[in-house]
């Protein structure tokens, strides 16, 4: 069968490629700890699950407006002035079956063949593929764990060219834990000032799990807000992963391109999900809260955790629920068996040998590293790094 050479040009994400292996493992009996996946452990907030039943019985059950229904589009808006004192109406907001749809709609709203996409490292995995999805340039900005694993403005002015089109970047990072500053922010808008061909895909998926403070979101700047697309959702701060609600907040025309190219390949998202989606964004953020301050003490104990583990680098999360360890000092060393010479070595090693799966840091464009979750309970994430630990004393 000749299958289309689109397929050629991205990488299925590794992400689920690892949560696979360890089903895979776990059909065989074997107690696998999954420190793979990015998801909440936790239930969806009970008024939203109420929203949801009462719409079922409401019959909310039709096919519903592309870009979501109204009195949920100004809940969103209403949510934007709340929590981060940016005016948006209706008209901008495009709601989807995911950030990762969201996401999807603005890079194929705004990418042509050869535009290049500046992309910090390390990077969400589908960030670069759905670039090379849209037949775009991947431009990797190399950051350090001792810049806090954030770009520099003098890097990003350098990462410029008059090809760019698009810079996205996730704060809090998914995988680094990093959260930029408004002060941060600041100095990286003065530089987008300087240079208005660029549009700025801000994902803010995570912004409820910080554990330093206020978000700040790169819209505040008025400049640059019509070149802004605010990407974020429902899955991570509510724990709604699987009834799938994203959305942007755009300028209109990025805005009705992303409803074009939506009506075309999924239509409105789940109207059940959009009912009960504007009580999770205009209700009760107390279930959020303590969500992250379990996600705090969790973080708190893995930091610890993993001070006693030699040659791992750790640098601490501020937001988000994973640690990105550099784990270069084992690569080349072996247990008599296996060598590790990468941090996919490292990965299908540690899931072998301690039954704990991650996932490697190539695929976030950072080969040093390696992504563990901690969106798993006290118990496990403690069982999990004392069998790592076990695993890692074997390498020599
Ligand atoms: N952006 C980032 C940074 C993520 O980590 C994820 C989920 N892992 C998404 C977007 C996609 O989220 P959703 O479930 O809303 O599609």
């Amino acid at each position: 069968m000749q299958l289309s050479s689109l397929l050629e040009r991205f990488n299925e994400p590794e992400t689920l490629k690892m949560a696979k292996l360890g089903r895979e493992l776990r059909a065989q009996g074997i107690d696998v700890i999954d420190l793979s996946l990015g998801e909440p452990d936790f239930d969806t907030p009970q008024h939203v699950k109420d929203a949801a039943i009462k719409a079922i019985n409401d019959n909310w059950s039709h096919y519903t407006p592309v870009a979501g229904f109204l009195d949920l589009r100004e809940a969103v808006c209403t949510k934007l002035k709340r929590d981060n004192n940016l005016d948006y109406k209706p008209e901008n907001i495009v709601t989807s079956t995911g950030a990762k749809q969201s996401l999807a709609n603005a890079i194929l709203a705004l990418v042509d063949e050869g535009d290049e996409v500046i992309i910090p490292t390390p990077y969400w995995v589908t960030y670069s593929e759905l670039v090379k999805i849209a037949r775009g340039k991947v431009v990797e900005v190399r950051t350090t764990p001792e810049a806090g694993f954030k770009i520099t403005p003098e890097q990003l002015e350098a990462s410029i060219t008059d090809k760019s089109k698009v810079f996205m970047f996730s704060s809090p990072c998914n995988p680094s834990g990093a959260v930029y500053t408004k002060e941060e922010l600041t100095a990286l808008a003065e530089v987008f000032k300087k240079h208005p061909h660029i549009y700025i895909l801000s994902d803010e998926i995570y912004e409820y799990i910080n554990f330093i403070g206020e978000h700040e979101s790169i819209a505040q700047f008025p400049e640059l807000k019509e070149r802004i697309v605010i990407i974020n959702g429902l899955s991570k701060g509510f724990a709604m992963t699987g009834w799938r609600l994203g959305y942007i907040a755009a300028n209109p025309a990025v805005a009705k391109a992303c409803e074009k190219l939506q009506g075309q390949i999924t239509s409105g998202t789940c109207s059940i999900t959009q009912k009960a989606a504007v009580v999770a964004l205009t209700g009760d953020l107390k279930p959020s809260q303590e969500m992250t301050e379990e996600f705090t003490r969790r973080k708190n104990r893995v930091m610890e955790l993993i001070k006693d583990i030699p040659g791992v680098k750790c640098f601490e999360p501020q937001g988000a629920f994973y640690i990105f360890p550099d784990v270069s000092s084992y690569f080349g060393k072996s247990d008599g068996t296996t060598t590790i010479n990468n941090s996919g070595d490292f990965c299908m090693y540690v899931l072998n040998t301690a039954h704990v799966s991650s996932v490697m840091g190539d695929a976030f464009g950072e080969p040093n590293c390696v992504r563990f979750s901690f969106a798993n309970s006290l118990p496990n994430i403690e069982r999990a790094w004392a069998r790592v630990k076990d695993a890692l004393a074997k390498l020599k």
